[in-house]
């Protein structure tokens, strides 16, 4: 094997590369332009992209694509390739600086919401140079945002790099009054921790609703589920460790630092973590290592399920968002300090942090919001669907003792700053235990913990990086012009900590006091999707975005639109493939049980004329009964699915699916599965949840 050092990054043209293929003066440039989000000179662009080309040549790649993130929630390209013909028939390999700059997709295939009928078909991406190059399978992938013709933007990325550069500019001015005067610019950096289920690929391909749908839409629980904690952190079965190790080694090319990997909770579920990162690059590489997850698996075999909830009775997946803020001088801005001064600065971030989660906790749970993640957020699984925050118990009394001017210890203090000396060494280690917390902090950053396992991470970080920008925006105001700094931070951190303490919460988020609590609170409990995806129009929110330029009102709005359209359209073919499993598999594989008891029942009685054969006789009366029952309630099914065209907007048709075909849908399934346990195996026409949790 080539060593590790020399394989790490092999696939991007990252720095090193950079530096040593492009003129010194070149290589300057782009540094410039990405530092400060420069327009690139074309002369630059030309020479970056002459030099891109070569690199990728050497690494086979035959064409390239501009890799951008649509609203789908997943990665687009489209590929050209490097050849141009000669004028003597033969070819040469061009790609120019123009090319790579802008591309030219089509727009009026990607969803947008409306925007649509506002500008042309044709939409255009341009190039990030914050994110690698990278060669995938032969292309070089060039990152880029996505807007339409007319400048609306159609991707998730724009909107993320602008709520970059908004916290950015807003935490500056907030270190400068700590006198930080050599700060040059400040990043958010994420490490998110995905997990997945692994199971047999032979398997996979035996269930349509994990082919069409990603979840499991029917099946009983198996004897042994997650009760035991035996998975957790348990041994890797070879054909996983095999698995991950591969991916790895694949991640590592492409310059993504995996580094934690572990069983979950689950039977067949995992996570991997890697380090953390520049947030524009960890979106960009967590979109890419879900796709190598899947890829990589079918190497091996087996189906990678990355939707929030493949099986139900056992925990679904999800993603930790770990995000902080940092200096470009090396500074984590969410690190409580060695002395009072950086102590103050780390406490009015830490206070920041509290009043925006509090002001948009509706944007937070907007921006996590999907139609998988609804089994995990609404349904009394971690973590739960009210948004609160977790400081633990010495932040949170060093927080209590300052708004009611004491010292941490108990004692009357004023006069030093903020009466704290030395935060305490234990925060960092007794900071990060509680898990049913959606937003917890963790020593030197925040977890938050509501996103759904497929999901891209772009939209909560954008709502991040915008809210807390605004808040620190308010808070510079507030003590730029202040006459004695010391006691104008006091009183601030004092005041917005009393003003928003509603949101801390350090206990259990499981507890059914919670909810109570939580509503006496005013915190806002909003269960499902459905409720979720209106309040990005709520006309706070709507300032906030348009006011830092992330997104006007009507790419907001379009964006609204997409979520509703998406969710009926997802919800729809989960029905679909529901109602098919149950006419063609289901039923008619119980029915052919069925006859086969009732022929056994016959012969029997031919054989020893009246005989009972009670218990058969009884099972064979349970399953007709079962049977009738599912076809009954699946002409009402068929009746409620075809109402749903009765709606014209996507909203009420969105809502249409989670108000009557949700419901109906799970009160079938519980009579599918009460079924399957009567059905002899050799007759069951689908894999069964045992088979697929313990295949691997
Ligand atoms: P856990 O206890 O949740 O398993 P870890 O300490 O293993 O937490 O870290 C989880 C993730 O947090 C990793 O992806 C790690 O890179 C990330 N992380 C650590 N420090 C930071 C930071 N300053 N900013 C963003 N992410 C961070
Ligand atoms: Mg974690």
């Amino acid at each position: 094997m080539e060593k590790l050092t020399d394989l790490f990054g092999s696939n991007v043209f990252g720095d090193d590369v950079m530096r040593e293929r492009l003129p010194k003066d070149v290589y300057k440039e782009l540094k410039e332009t990405i530092r400060n989000g420069k327009d690139l000179d074309l002369d630059i662009a030309n020479a970056v992209a002459h030099a891109m080309k070569e690199w990728a040549l050497e690494k086979g790649a035959t064409h390239f694509t501009h890799w951008f993130q649509p609203l789908t929630g997943i990665t687009a390209e489209k590929h050209d390739s490097f050849i141009s013909p000669t004028k003597n028939g033969g070819i040469t390999l061009e790609f120019s600086g123009k090319e790579l700059i802008k591309g030219e997709p089509d727009a009026s295939s990607f969803p947008s919401g409306g925007l649509r009928a506002t500008f042309e078909a044709r939409g255009y991406t341009a190039w990030d140079p914050s994110s690698y190059a990278f060669v995938k399978e032969n292309t070089l992938c060039i990152p880029t945002a996505f807007c339409s013709y007319s400048g609306e933007v159609l991707d998730k990325k724009t909107p993320l790099l602008r709520s970059m550069e908004a916290i950015s500019k807003e935490a500056k001015r907030i270190t400068k009054l700590f006198g930080h005067d050599n700060v040059g610019s400040i990043t958010t950096t994420v490490g998110c921790e995905q997990e997945y289920f692994l199971i047999d690929k032979k398997l996979f391909d035996e269930r349509k609703d994990l082919k069409y749908t990603g979840r499991t839409l029917v099946g009983a629980r198996p004897p042994k589920g997650q009760e035991l904690d035996d998975h957790y952190f348990g041994n890797l079965r070879p054909r996983v460790s095999e698995f991950m190790h591969d991916l790895d080694i694949e991640l590592w090319k492409y310059g993504i630092f995996a580094k934690t990997k572990h069983n979950e909770v689950s039977p067949s579920q995992h996570e991997m973590a890697p380090v953390f990162t520049t947030t524009n690059l960890a979106t960009d590489q967590n979109q890419l290592t879900m796709e190598l997850m899947k890829k990589l698996a079918e190497k091996h075999g087996l189906a990678c399920l990355l939707q929030e909830k493949p099986f139900a009775g056992v925990n679904g997946s999800g993603k930790h968002n770990n995000w902080s803020i940092s200096t470009d001088t090396g500074i984590n801005l969410l690190e409580p300090g060695a002395s009072p001064k950086d102590n103050a600065q780390f406490l009015l971030f830490l206070v920041a942090v509290i009043k925006a989660v509090d002001e948009y906790q509706d944007l937070l749970r907007w921006s996590v919001a999907s139609p998988g993640n609804d089994h995990r957020l609404g349904a009394n699984e971690a973590p739960p669907a009210i948004v609160s925050m977790f400081l633990g118990d010495e932040l949170t009394d060093i927080l209590e003792a300052i708004s009611q001017d004491k010292k941490a210890d108990g004692a009357e203090q004023k006069s030093i700053i903020l009466g704290v000396h030395v935060l305490p060494d234990f925060i960092k280690d007794t900071t990060d235990r509680n898990r049913t917390s959606p937003f917890a902090f963790t020593g030197n950053k925040f977890e938050f913990r509501m996103l759904g396992s497929a999901a891209s991470v772009a939209n909560p970080n954008t709502v991040l990086n915008t809210a807390v920008a605004d808040v620190l925006g308010e808070f510079a105001d507030r003590l730029e012009g202040a006459k004695d700094f010391g006691e104008a931070l006091r009183v601030l951190v004092k005041e917005e900590y009393l003003a928003h303490k509603r949101i801390v919460f350090n206990g259990n988020n499981y507890s059914p006091e919670w909810l109570g609590e939580a509503k006496k609170r005013g915190l806002l409990n909003l269960v499902s999707s459905v409720d979720a995806f209106p309040v990005l129009l709520a006309d706070k929110n709507v300032a906030l975005y348009e006011k830092y330029k992330v997104l006007n009102r009507c790419e907001l709005a379009s964006r609204v639109e997409i979520s509703f359209d998406s969710y009926a359209k997802t919800l729809n073919i989960e029905a679909l493939t529901f109602a098919d499993m149950l006419r063609k598999q289901i039923i008619p594989s119980a029915n052919e049980y069925l006859s086969s008891i009732l022929s056994e029942i016959a012969t029997a009685n031919a054989a020893i004329p009246g005989l009972a054969m009670k218990s058969q006789v009884e099972l064979a009366t349970k399953i007709s009964g079962l049977v009738d029952c599912l076809s009954t309630k699946l002409e009402e099914f068929d009746s409620v699915l075809l109402s749903t065209h009765d709606h014209s907007d996507s909203e009420s048709c969105a809502r249409a699916f989670h108000d009557e075909v949700l419901p109906l849908m799970s009160e079938i399934r519980v009579v599918a599965d009460e079924l399957e346990l009567m059905v002899d195996s050799e007759y069951w026409p689908i894999p069964t949840y045992g088979e697929m949790l313990y295949s691997v």
